[in-house]
């Protein structure tokens, strides 16, 4: 289908801030334009939703969540940025694996199985498009994706 990614990411977010019991603060740096995506809308939430679980999960109290949205050459670029512990650098690759959990005993108490974003990486290159994660150890996390992003179509409707 096709979907204005910014219209359905703004949907999510207020979901998660509607329903949050954490002391986050949410800001959202999203184009005020649509932005029309071809997509399997289900599956973009559940990648979007594991990845702000996760934003959540590991956010320190008072902290702040970050949603940014830009075109860049071609592709779509969304990112999730938290202020929480962050993922040692050998371990930012190996986050994307199958029931991959940094620290064992850490990621017991929060709960989860490890599929999230092995999953979400599944769904992102199934669509065309590439998922990282970048991370400053102690200072937070970002989550980035890509979606091939046609910014000819809007020339159609001129
Ligand atoms: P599930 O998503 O299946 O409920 P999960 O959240 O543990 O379980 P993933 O979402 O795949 O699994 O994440 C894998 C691991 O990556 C997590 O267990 C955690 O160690 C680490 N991780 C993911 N996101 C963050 C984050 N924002 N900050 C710190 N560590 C993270
Ligand atoms: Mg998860």
């Amino acid at each position: 289908d096709w979907i204005d990614f910014i219209l359905l990411f703004h949907r999510i977010i207020d979901r998660f801030e509607m329903t949050k019991n954490l002391n986050v603060t949410f800001e959202r740096y999203l184009p005020d334009q649509a932005m029309f995506v071809e997509i399997d809308t289900d599956k973009i939430t559940q990648v979007l939703d594991n990845i702000i679980s996760n934003a959540l999960k590991y956010s320190p109290e008072g902290g702040t969540i970050t949603f940014n949205v830009k075109e860049n050459n071609g592709f779509i670029e969304i990112s999730v940025s938290d202020q929480g512990l962050g993922i040692p650098k050998e371990n930012l690759d190996k986050v994307f694996e199958r029931f991959y959990r940094v620290d064992k005993a850490r990621s017991r108490q929060m709960g989860g199985t490890g599929l999230g974003l092995a999953i979400a990486k599944e769904m992102i290159t199934a669509h065309g498009g590439d998922i990282w994660a970048t991370s400053v150890e102690g200072k937070g996390t970002t989550i980035t994706f890509t979606l091939p992003f046609d910014s000819a179509q809007e020339d159609d409707w001129s």
